[in-house]
Order: C-alpha cells, then sequence, then structure tokens
C-alpha cells in the first residue's frame, strides 16, 4: 500500500495549527495537504490526520486516518473495520504534559495556588489559615490506569517524593509505583490516597469508574483528579460528593459536557480547579504528530504493521 496524497484535517486547529503540522511533514514523500470538510478534497487523499471524526472520511475511498488524540471514543471504531480504513491514535505522546499537569494541579491545592490566583484578581491580600497548606512529599496518591498518561503522572509524583499507588487491570509492577492494585481492588487501593488521579481510556468498562460509591470510599480531605474523559467519572455523583464534603475537591481536565457549561456548580467551588481539557496542551504537539505520522507512512509503504493501530 503507498500513501501518494496526505491531507491534514483543518479540525487539528483545535490543538495547533495545521500549516504547521504541514511544514514538519515537508520533508516526506506524499504531498501533504491541508483539507477541509468538502468529500471532494478528502476524497483526493489517501490518508487523513485528524482532530475530529466526520462521515466523509469513511465513504472517500481512504486508506488509513490518524487521530491526534489519544483517546478514540468518539470514533465509530466498527464503520472503520466495516470501511476497511486503519485507523491509529496518538498514544504514547501525553506523558510529559498531562504528568506535569497533574503535579500542577496537585501543587497548585496543596500550595494553594489556586486561591490565591483567584484572590489576585480582586487584589486581595489574605494569608491562607496555618493548616490549610501542605506539602506533597510523602502524601499517598493513587493513579487508576497505568498507560502513558498514568506513568507520566506517577513518575513525577514520584520524583516529588509522594507515596504512589496504582490501579491497572493486572497488578503487574509499573516503574515509579510503589504498589499496583488491580481493577478489582480499586476501593482499597483509592481508600488511602490524599489524591486519586483518573487516567484510563473510556470504555464501556470505565465508564462511570468513578462514581458514588468510590466518592464515598475516598477520604474526606481527598482530591479528585481527572485528565481522563469526563465520562470515566459520574459527574453528577461528584458534584453530590463535593457539595455533602465527603471528598475534599477536584482538579478537572475533562468533562461529560466540554466546553463545561455556564451554569455547572463546578466553576463556582472553592477547592476545584477547572482546566479547558488541556492538560496535553504543549508547543511541541504538531512535532510529536509528525513523528508518529512519519513513522506510520514508512510503515505503509512497507506493508509493515501501523504503530497504535486502534482499527
Ligand atoms: P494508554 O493506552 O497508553 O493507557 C491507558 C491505560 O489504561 C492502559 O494501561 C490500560 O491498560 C488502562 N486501562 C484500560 N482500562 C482500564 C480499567 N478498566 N482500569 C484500569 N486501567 C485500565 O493511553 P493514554 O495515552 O495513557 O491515554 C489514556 C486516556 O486518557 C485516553 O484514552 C484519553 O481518553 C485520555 N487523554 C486525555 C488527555 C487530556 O488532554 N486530558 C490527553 C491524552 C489522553
Amino acid at each position: 500500500m503507498q500513501i501518494s496524497h496526505l491531507g491534514i484535517h483543518e479540525s487539528v486547529g483545535a490543538v495547533f495549527p495545521p500549516e504547521q503540522l504541514r511544514e514538519a511533514l515537508s520533508s516526506i514523500d506524499p504531498n501533504v495537504v491541508v483539507v477541509g470538510d468538502g468529500p471532494a478534497e478528502i476524497a483526493e487523499c489517501d490518508a487523513v490526520v485528524t482532530f475530529a471524526h466526520r462521515s466523509a472520511l469513511l465513504d472517500s475511498g481512504l486508506k488509513w486516518v490518524h487521530s491526534i488524540q489519544a483517546g478514540y471514543d468518539r470514533f465509530p471504531l466498527s464503520a472503520f473495520e466495516d470501511a476497511g480504513i486503519i485507523l491509529t491514535n496518538s498514544t504514547g505522546i501525553h506523558g510529559t504534559s498531562v504528568g506535569e499537569s497533574v503535579l500542577g494541579m496537585m501543587l497548585s491545592i496543596s500550595r494553594r495556588l489556586h486561591v490565591f490566583s483567584r484572590q489576585q484578581a480582586d487584589r486581595e491580600w489574605n494569608r491562607p489559615d496555618w493548616n490549610e497548606p501542605f506539602t506533597l512529599q510523602h502524601e499517598p496518591v493513587c493513579v487508576v490506569g497505568l498507560g502513558t498518561l498514568g506513568q507520566g503522572i506517577a513518575k513525577r509524583a514520584d520524583a516529588i517524593g509522594m507515596h504512589v499507588t496504582g490501579v491497572r487491570r493486572s497488578a503487574e509492577s509499573v516503574p515509579h509505583v510503589r504498589e499496583v492494585y488491580a481493577n478489582d481492588d480499586l476501593h482499597d487501593a483509592i481508600s488511602e490516597a490524599r489524591f486519586v488521579a483518573l487516567a484510563t481510556p473510556l470504555t464501556d468498562a470505565t465508564e462511570g469508574l468513578m462514581g458514588a460509591a468510590e466518592f464515598e470510599a475516598m477520604r474526606e480531605d481527598a482530591y479528585f483528579i481527572n485528565v481522563a474523559r469526563g465520562k470515566c467519572a459520574d459527574q453528577n455523583a461528584l458534584i453530590s460528593a463535593l457539595e455533602s464534603a465527603e471528598i475534599a475537591g477536584a482538579a478537572l481536565d475533562v468533562f461529560e459536557e466540554e466546553p463545561l457549561p455556564e451554569e455547572s456548580p463546578l466553576w463556582e467551588m472553592d477547592e476545584v480547579v477547572v482546566t479547558p481539557h488541556a492538560a496535553a496542551a504543549e508547543i511541541d504537539y504538531y512535532n510529536h504528530i509528525a513523528e508518529l505520522v512519519r513513522e506510520n507512512v514508512q510503515h505503509i509503504d512497507a506493508d509493515e504493521e501501523v504503530t497504535n493501530r486502534v482499527v
């Protein structure tokens, strides 16, 4: 199979300028062009790199679609399979960015930076109560889902001296994680943690993984962090747990509905940090994508198995 026309769908503009990726791919053989939603434009390509799913991707005779996201829950996998189109994703590139974002969220909470940032907007000089700030050193963090994101979080939390535990489908050991629990022991794993960081893909098995029972199992002084997908947690149960002080707070990058609707109570909660699905954003994002795409163009041209194949 040969890729001679590669399209960059304009939807990648949600993350970086499409032209930036086109430039970065200018050294590869295929003719690389930026394409919009017009079926004719897509039909001229053999492969398309995209952020969003479009139905035109399925009926334009494409050989391969690459998603610039790690999660592929928004792509109709069986339709790709039926159409015989290879779908690849971008897992493997977000460990550093999301790891640093989660470390930042924990530091913001422990050092009260989110409180000071709100105060600054009102020119307020209020020192926190003596017993509010704490240090992350020795604090237990439980990372649920130990793939690229989870290991990126674990590595950075370990580096700062936190006590890192984690949950995965099997209890095999993972670097930087002192104790690994299997899925069945989720409640035991999260019950001791000061921070619970969710980093699983959204699947049938993980939808609502963190619900009322899980928030109840957490410590009252614990914070819930979600960088996975909004639907991996039951958002109403989370809001109830926050309102009834069953848990102390949350740092959330992903939501059941995005953008987070203006009327959501999460915006107003003092101990909730809201970030706009930006935990993985970084200036080099397009370069990481270019590397994955370059590698897979070579694999496809050589009839080899592609990296990060989803379908
Ligand atoms: P990955 O494939 O490298 O890792 C996912 C891990 O989750 C795997 O180790 C898998 O075994 C584990 N897992 C699957 N089901 C599980 C379950 N039921 N319980 C425990 N562990 C389970 O993927 P990744 O690159 O780490 O990304 C994970 C997800 O995070 C993506 O699917 C995406 O939805 C989300 N994500 C969000 C952002 C963001 O900007 N917030 C960025 C990248 C990825």
